[in-house]
């Protein structure tokens, strides 16, 4: 869940990190297979491999298309459950997904990329000016801004290089925003200016206390006020979220469901601070896992509080793009997922093959567990009950 690596997939490209020594290994224009699903690369192959690995190309572009064939089949479970789609956007082009995977809108665009590319901070005519090319490309359908997640691996060269151990865990995303209150606001002014009128969400990342989702969204209404008294339209359907990345703010529900209109959980984050296990170590890959007890009596916990505030709940994270885990956020009753655009696909498959009543019996069992991931038992309950998670 590095970001080098969403980016990547949200772009579809093959990515592979830390292979060791691999520039002593190859030369100039040797020929290289970089296989991103499997975490192989394979350097000079024979004919006869490459042969192999083009027909399994080939299958994978019949079954892309297949998905696209059926971007616009309902997304309901056998049993009836409709499971709302999005994608998970940062840059204009992955916005021409949207239409070719047929999903709902976009779940969360993470705003900070163009910020992380300027070499000065962008004012807000030039962050208008993005914000309304976004408008147009969606076309109507929904969008959740996540505000400025920048900080840690997302560097912004004009911000004070400030060193700190810990950077996940340091002065990044809304912490910044209420020590430099002009960027977030500027940036909400752009998102308000673009929209000239229409509506939106907004949801704000890594927030720890109630009272920073409370002082962000003042800011929000301070800005609209301001352009509403100058004349501009603003829409008054404007939806404000909290991320639930940080585990403290778990125990801040009763209080925090009371002020926001959604919530969502981003996993990357919320998976590496609730396990103490850093996203971007390669070295703890497959160590904690989703799903775990764990992870799954949290989730269980975050649920049953959102629906007795009745607040719309979300799953924003890589883990939604994943169909086994999807399958269990089903039954656990979250219903909106937000993904990487090519995962849109395979989920929906997924979900339109689910008979999901068995299932909450079944993670209940599994929270009750004391293992490190029920994954072999998810995938044999999947395979049992015809489940397309493959
Ligand atoms: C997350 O943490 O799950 C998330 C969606 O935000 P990001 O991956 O950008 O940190
Ligand atoms: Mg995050």
């Amino acid at each position: 869940t590095a970001h080098v690596a969403i980016v990547a997939r949200g772009l579809g490209l093959p990515l592979l990190g830390h292979v060791k020594n691999i520039l002593s290994r190859v030369e100039p224009m040797d020929r290289i297979i970089v296989d991103g699903n499997n975490a192989a690369c394979f350097v000079r192959p024979s004919d006869n491999f490459s042969h192999a690995f083009a027909k399994s190309l080939e299958s994978n572009a019949r079954k892309q298309a297949e998905y696209k064939k059926s971007r616009h089949r309902p997304t309901i479970t056998r049993d009836n459950i409709a499971v709302e789609l999005s994608i998970n956007a940062g840059l204009l082009i992955d916005l021409k997904h949207l239409h070719e995977t047929g999903a709902k809108g976009v779940g969360l665009y993470r705003t900070e990329i163009p910020f992380m590319m300027a070499q000065t901070y962008p004012d807000v005519e030039t962050q208008t000016a993005l914000y309304q090319k976004i408008f147009t490309e969606l076309d109507d359908k929904p969008i959740t801004f996540r505000t400025l997640d920048i900080g840690w691996d997302k560097a912004a060269p004009y911000l004070q290089n400030y060193h700190e151990e810990n950077p996940a865990m340091g002065w990044r995303a809304i912490r910044i925003a209420m020590d430099r209150p002009f960027m977030l606001r500027q940036q909400l002014r752009a998102m308000l200016l673009a929209a000239e009128g229409r509506t939106f969400s907004v949801m704000f990342p890594m927030i720890t206390t109630v009272d920073e989702f409370i002082q962000a969204r003042q800011l929000l209404n301070y800005e609209r006020d301001n352009l509403a008294a100058k004349g501009h339209a603003i829409s008054d359907a404007i939806k404000t979220g909290a991320m639930l990345e940080v585990p403290a703010l778990a125990f801040q529900l009763d209080n925090l469901l009371q002020e926001v209109d959604f919530l969502s959980i981003g996993s990357n984050d919320l998976h590496q601070f609730l396990f103490a296990c850093d996203r971007g170590s390669p070295r703890l890959d497959g160590y904690y896992d989703s799903l775990s007890p764990a992870m799954l009596n949290f989730l269980k916990m975050i649920i049953a509080k959102t629906s007795t505030h009745n607040v719309a709940l979300s799953v924003c994270g890589e883990m939604a793009g994943i169909p086994l885990v999807a399958m269990v956020m089903i039954g656990l009753g979250i219903t909106k997922l937000s993904m990487a655009p090519p995962a849109i696909g395979p989920v929906s498959a997924m979900v339109r093959s689910l008979d999901s009543q068995f299932l909450p019996a079944f993670i209940d069992q599994i929270c009750a567990g004391t293992g490190k991931t029920a994954q072999n038992d998810l995938m044999a309950f999947a395979r049992d009950h015809g489940v397309q998670v493959a």
